[in-house]
């Protein structure tokens, strides 16, 4: 298919809505995605027809919904490339997935000593749960520095770099600054040493082709509901032979064969790691919203939203008095700003009053504003359906704001 921009926009009935009766502008796609007809069609459809518990009844119902969820599964493994959908773990979004690899994975080989490597911009949900593995364990959490640009120090790195780091864990993509990290080469180096690599792909996955295999990643995390998908689904990918070894996280209903008060025996793959009902409804929801990014063609989708990045950052850079933090030379669909002399907070306020809808603060990325020593950015974020008039809007906007201001 063609990339056809109009026909886009219309497949998202929220961006049709109007603020303060200003057309909206949706800036905000890195805290989540707006939805597509076809999701929501999906979403509706399940609880009109097809509702009922999976993997549990006999009945046609119960049938019906589980091989829909067994469906999501196959379809996940394909976008990402996964050897096997046993490899596909459901979990509540990112946060979750990474919380299992700190305890399945975390708990059983981080030992007194080891050490954990996390780059300095990373996500607090990529950070914090290693910390508390560490504390655990009396392991060292190590902070990858990143250059001025917001890129990974690679010499820093390659200096970390030893037989007691047992983890490295980098976004894909910054969720503060847009970096798009070297993950293949990180990942290389990190497994000259025995290390293993886990991608937060939540900033990634909706912006450019991901393939865990070609990129021999070991854990790979993303949530649903920043590409497109309902909330409270996500996904963890591991391979199999590391998945076979860890420990589950949590025990309940569909991760066993048999309990026993003496003993229980956990289920096979990927049950043993899903206990408790699962969002099996994200499930389908993250099958459609793959199926709708498929259809489009995630390469155009990258360039188109590439073309924007160039777009937007040329027109914020025009705009005097406003500086741009993360200029990597490889960015993806995030641009991190100040106004000399205005708070982050009144310029998203004055935005917001113009339709437009941006994020301010720290991102959850505390230490890398610290790292640029700044206590937060305006994010404007874009996915596929933005367009370089609402740029316009956006560039125009801050102008408003410097007029108020300055
Ligand atoms: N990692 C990154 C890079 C993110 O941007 C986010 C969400 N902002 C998360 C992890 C956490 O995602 P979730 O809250 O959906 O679990």
């Amino acid at each position: 298919m063609t990339f056809d921009i109009n026909k886009i926009r219309k497949d998202f009935p929220l961006l049709q809505e109007k603020i303060y009766g200003k057309p909206l502008v949706y800036l905000d796609n890195g805290a989540t995605t707006q939805k597509p007809q076809q999701v929501i069609d999906a979403i509706t459809q399940i609880y009109e027809k097809q509702n009922s518990n999976i993997h549990r009844g006999v009945h046609y119902l119960s049938d019906l919904m589980t091989a829909s969820y067994e469906e999501a599964r196959e379809t996940v493994k394909t976008f990402i490339n996964a050897k096997k959908s046993n490899e596909i773990i459901f979990t509540s979004g990112a946060t979750e997935a990474i919380n299992t690899v700190a305890h399945s994975f975390g708990d059983k080989y981080v030992q007194k000593g080891d050490k954990i490597l996390v780059c300095e911009t990373e996500h607090h949900s990529n950070i914090v749960p290693w910390q508390m593995l560490c504390k655990r364990k009396d392991a060292k959490l190590i902070k990858i520095p990143v250059t001025e640009t917001g890129e990974l120090n690679q010499e820093a790195y390659l200096n970390l770099l030893d037989d007691k780091v047992k983890l490295v864990a980098v976004s894909q993509v910054s969720n503060a600054f847009g970096t798009v990290f070297p993950i293949d080469d990180i990942i290389r180096q990190a497994h000259s040493v025995g290390a293993k690599v886990l991608v937060d792909g939540a900033q990634g996955i909706q912006h450019q082709t991901t393939n865990v295999q070609a990129s021999d990643m070991d854990f790979y995390v993303f949530s649903g509901h920043k590409i497109y998908a309902e909330t409270g689904i996500g996904v963890l990918y591991a391979k199999e032979k590391l998945l076979e070894e860890m420990p589950p996280y949590k025990g309940g209903g569909d991760m066993i064969k048999s309990v026993s008060f003496e003993q229980t025996k956990y289920a096979d793959l990927p049950y043993k790691f899903e206990a408790g009902t699962t969002n099996y409804v994200g499930a389908v929801s993250l099958k459609e919203a793959l199926n709708y990014l498929s259809n489009i063609g995630i390469e155009e989708i990258y360039q188109y939203e590439n073309e924007l990045m160039q777009y937007a950052t040329n027109k914020l850079l025009d705009i005097e008095g406003l500086t741009i933090y993360g200029t990597a030379k490889n960015k993806a669909a995030s641009l991190s700003f100040l106004l000399d002399g205005v708070h982050f907070y009144d310029t998203g306020i004055v935005l917001d009053k113009a339709g437009i809808a941006v994020r301010t603060g720290t991102h959850c990325a505390e230490p890398g504003m610290k790292h640029f020593n700044i206590q937060g950015t305006v994010r404007a974020s874009f996915a596929l359906y933005n367009t370089k008039a609402e740029i316009d809007i956006l560039a125009e906007g801050i102008k408003k704001v410097k007029k108020l201001f300055l």
